[in-house]
């Protein structure tokens, strides 16, 4: 990039602009890191993302990893292996039991890792790129826009924070991209700015999340659920020797555990699962969780990803495993270096990723949304009544085996990866 002198406006021309650096985003930039775009990436946040938001890689995803020559340094940054899911009753009942040794797959695990270590290995990896900027923190805010999609955004980078080499703090950047996409989270600006419509669905109960040692390692490090009528709870492996702990609570009850000795919290724990008496966890945040889906994706040259266009419940770990299975959509229909000036191009295979994608993902926010109102409720019958739904099918083998495969990421409406 040009050196520039201090407080002049300087025009940034890029083949690709991507709003927002949290796990779409930096997926985008990794995937792409050597087919030799000019990539430029803005984040408004100077800090590591919030830890306790998913850190769980599907087999499906390690799978688009190797993909991308990205797997290796997953494993370097601390990555583990999760080999099955449980889920239990509160009288030690095993409902159903997920194993992925055996599926049809060439990574029958998940990969697990701090959210933040997720997004800084993808960011890592596309800073291989010799093209690639980030501005962090910078907010994108200022857009101007035509029927063509978005013409550019200007930044105002603080004067407080280093920018990146050949820019200086204070001054102003106008980012004249060929593409756009807008993977800039729940409260996305670029959807805002580009007016798409947008359904969402606030489910009743927040999340509390929590972290505590891990002393007693299962060799399988399996996600145990145990479903009680006094609620779900599920005890989550994390990398480092730790445990996450998840459970759904009334909002009422927020101060309680915001306030709650020791003694309480595992009373409150234990009511639910006696199993975890052993657990000493201390409260990470809560979560309010809301569906969200847009109307559309795409606009001329800009294109939402990842929760701007489609947040979903936790229930499932899906989030942000969706979100990397469609950028691995996306980049495989992106037109070469060498046509990203044609804009017609651009605007047609965006549009085929929209056609060819969004009706999976429409299907699998609709299959969400059931098992998240499942697991939003504390209502008892319907937690009984989700416990003998597992009955059957840990009962059925072939039920079984297709709950399998769904978990690792395969058979569902998303699909395989598709070859590279
Ligand atoms: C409690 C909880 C548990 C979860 N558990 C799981 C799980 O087990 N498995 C799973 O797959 N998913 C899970 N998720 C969902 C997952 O975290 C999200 O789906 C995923 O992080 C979405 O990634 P994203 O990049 O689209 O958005 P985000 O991660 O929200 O990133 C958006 C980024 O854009 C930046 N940004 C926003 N506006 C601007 C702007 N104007 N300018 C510049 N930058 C901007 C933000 O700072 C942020 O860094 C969970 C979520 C929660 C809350």
């Amino acid at each position: 990039m040009a050196a520039v002198t201090a407080h002049r406006t300087e025009t940034l021309p890029c083949d690709i602009l991507i709003v927002g650096a949290g796990i779409a985003g930096p997926a985008m930039a990794c995937a792409l890191r050597d087919r030799g775009y000019s990539i430029v990436q803005v984040e408004f946040s100077d800090r590591p993302l919030d830890t306790a938001r998913g850190d769980h890689l599907q087999c499906v995803v390690v799978e688009l990893l190797e993909q991308w020559g990205a797997l290796q340094a997953f494993w370097a940054a601390g990555g583990e292996k999760r080999h099955g899911a449980q889920y239990f009753t509160d009288k030690n009942e095993l409902l159903l039991d997920v194993p992925y040794a055996g599926l049809p797959i060439p990574h029958p695990y998940y990969l697990y890792l701090h959210h933040e270590l997720i997004s800084q290995t993808f960011l890592k990896l596309a800073a291989e790129n010799s093209r690639y900027t980030l501005f962090r923190p910078a907010r994108a805010r200022d857009f101007d826009i035509g029927p063509e999609g978005i013409r550019s955004l200007t930044l105002k980078l603080p004067e407080d924070q280093t920018a990146p080499d050949g820019f200086v703090p204070g001054q102003s950047v106008v980012i004249k991209p060929r593409m756009v996409v807008g993977a800039d989270g729940r409260g996305s600006r670029v959807r805002e700015v580009l007016g798409f419509e947008t359904s969402t669905h606030d489910y009743e109960n927040p999340l509390v999340v929590l972290f505590g040692p891990r002393p007693e390692l299962d060799p399988l490090n399996r996600v145990t659920t145990f479903m009680s009528a006094n609620g779900t709870i599920s005890r989550i492996p994390r990398a480092f020797g730790e445990w996450k702990i998840g459970l759904p609570i009334h909002k009422s009850d927020i101060a309680f555990w915001k306030t709650a000795t020791p003694k309480m919290r595992k009373s409150a724990i234990v009511a639910r699962a006696p199993q975890l008496e052993n657990i000493d966890a201390e409260v990470g945040g809560f979560y309010p969780v809301k569906l969200l889906n847009t109307n559309k994706w795409v606009h001329g040259n800009t294109v939402l990803v990842g929760d701007a266009c489609h947040a979903m419940h936790p229930a499932r770990g899906q989030g942000m495993n969706v979100s990397i299975r469609c950028v691995s959509k996306l980049v495989n229909l992106l037109p070469d270096v060498g046509e990203m000036a044609d804009s017609d191009i651009v605007t047609r295979r965006l549009r085929a990723y929209e056609s060819g994608v969004k009706p999976a993902i429409d299907k699998v926010l609709a299959d969400n949304h059931v098992r998240g109102e499942e697991m939003d409720s504390l209502d008892a019958d319907l937690i009984a009544r989700s416990a003998a739904a597992m009955r059957v099918i840990n009962a059925d083998p072939e039920l079984l085996r297709r709950y399998r495969l769904q978990s690792a990421g395969y058979a569902d409406a998303l699909g395989a990866p598709s070859p590279v």
